[in-house]
């Protein structure tokens, strides 16, 4: 069989023994097709039944979650946890609490993650897990009661050598802390290391929570600098206006660039002369009010829509906000507009026909699961930190965060040359991430 008829095979079958899970059918045929050249050259692959394996999560779990409201009324939410891949450390993936939480959106992103993760270069296998508990509207006290149930059955699955978690979507410090609580109950342990995005009074690290814009950051100058270019003078447009953005807008105007956007889910703010960060924070942070009231106290124009913010022209676009919020007309607009690079710091922010046209156009394309890990870099720096029993200072954080974005871009550059593929940071950043995992696996025997 040659590489493209074994790549469609294995499709046509994680499609037919993963019914209706479209999620992860759709995240297993883009790494699959970006890794055909890989076949092409590696047949033992091929012969070891390496897709086959890897497209097969190590463990899945699902389990019931009851717990009570404030009212005294019972509910039962279900919870999952995928153990994709172990081959290269424990399983390390984030926990995501929301109502569109099911098996196939957490196989989908630990399939991810087991990618994701090989890039830092790290010792940190792919996991996922979460829970279709929506924490919208939810008490402290509900929050602490769903985490605490959620907990008492994870904690049989989960462990420092074994299985880590992190944060995601609606679980972040609040809902680790109170997870972390119970672990160490119900374990008569602390050991630290069996979570991640900790508070820093119990084993957290500094510097995680600028870590994946600062990263972004990181791994775009690099792209820059390939082309002999720096942020030095760049017209930068940045959406979004959470954590990544945030980050990302301060550590592009410390590297000289003039950041002319933000934006929250109801529009987008345009500052020719750069946008004012302190302002940007007050307001969505500090204040908690839309991104719309920016204008009023620091000037610069607002816009209704958040879509249109790709019509501003720019020399760099990083999209910060949420998955799909770029698609081939916004691509093409900033192709028009002039745009040479687009790095992606939110996860798959831009539609599959917006990034072809890109890279069609010859922009150069960053893809988030290479530009956006600095997040869970630094949530591997954050174990490392609880085995050592040492905290780090931040510099020591943020000096190691460099050096891992400087070698993902040198990695999936490499991998993209060596198979044909020059300036494919697509298909370079997939085949690095595999051929770690699959030399490992290689190396273990047929598990
Ligand atoms: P936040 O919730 O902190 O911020 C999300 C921002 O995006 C908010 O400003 C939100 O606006 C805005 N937004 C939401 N929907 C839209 C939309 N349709 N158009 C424009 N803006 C929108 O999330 P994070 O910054 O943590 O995460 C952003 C992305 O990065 C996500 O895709 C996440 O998965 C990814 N990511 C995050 C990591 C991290 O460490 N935080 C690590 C790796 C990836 P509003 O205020 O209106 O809600």
């Amino acid at each position: 069989m040659d590489a493209k008829n074994y790549v469609e095979t294995v499709l046509e079958d994680v499609k037919r023994r993963n019914p209706g899970e479209v999620e992860f059918h759709n995240a297993v045929a883009e790494v699959l097709h970006s890794l055909t050249p890989v076949f092409e050259k590696r047949k033992d692959l091929m012969d070891a039944a390496i897709l086959e394996r890897i497209t097969e999560p190590e463990r899945a779990i699902s389990f019931r979650v009851p717990w009570m409201d404030d009212a005294g009324k019972i509910h039962v939410n279900r919870g999952f946890r995928v153990q994709f891949n172990g081959a290269i450390g424990p399983y390390k993936g984030g926990i995501r609490f929301h109502p569109s939480v099911n098996q196939s959106i957490i196989k989908f992103l630990g399939f991810e993650q087991t990618f994701k993760n090989s890039l830092t270069g790290l010792p940190m296998g792919g996991g996922k897990g979460g829970s279709d508990f929506d924490p919208k509207g939810k008490s402290d006290a509900e929050v602490m009661r769903f985490c605490q149930s959620f907990m008492s059955e994870l904690y049989k699955h989960i462990g420092p050598d074994v299985d880590v978690p992190a944060g995601d979507i609606g679980v972040g410090g609040r809902e680790i802390g109170f997870m972390y609580g119970m672990y160490r109950k119900l374990s008569n342990s602390s050991s630290q290391g069996v979570l991640t995005g900790k508070g820093l009074t119990f084993g957290g690290s500094l510097g995680r929570t600028p870590a994946t814009g600062y990263g972004l950051l990181y791994f775009a100058n690099e792209m820059l600098a390939d082309k002999g270019e720096s942020f030095k003078g760049k017209k930068v447009t940045i959406s979004g206006s959470g954590n990544v953005a945030t980050y990302a807008v301060e550590k592009a105007q410390q590297m000289g660039a003039t950041v002319i956007t933000c934006s929250d889910s109801a529009g987008y703010i345009y500052c020719k002369d750069g946008v004012d960060l302190e302002g940007v924070k007050q307001i969505k942070e500090v204040e908690r009010l839309r991104i719309k009231e920016y204008v009023k106290h620091y000037g610069g124009e607002y816009f209704e829509g958040c879509a249109n913010i790709w019509d501003v022209p720019c020399d760099v676009a990083l999209p910060c906000a949420t998955q799909n919020e770029l698609d081939l007309a916004a691509a093409k607009k900033l192709i028009q507009n002039g745009v040479k690079f687009v790095v992606e710091g939110a996860n798959m922010p831009c539609s599959l026909d917006a990034m072809k046209a890109f890279q069609e156009a010859g922009v150069y394309f960053g893809p988030a699961k290479a530009a956006n890990a600095g997040g869970v870099a630094c949530s591997g720096l954050e174990m490392t930190q609880n085995a050592l029993r040492l905290s780090w200072s931040f510099e020591e954080v943020d000096e190691k965060l460099q050096n891992i974005m400087k070698n993902i871009f040198k990695n999936s550059k490499k991998a993209a040359e060596e198979y044909g593929y020059k300036d494919n940071l697509v298909v370079g950043a997939n085949i690095a991430g595999f051929m770690k995992v699959a030399t490992a696996m290689m190396g273990q025997g047929l598990i």
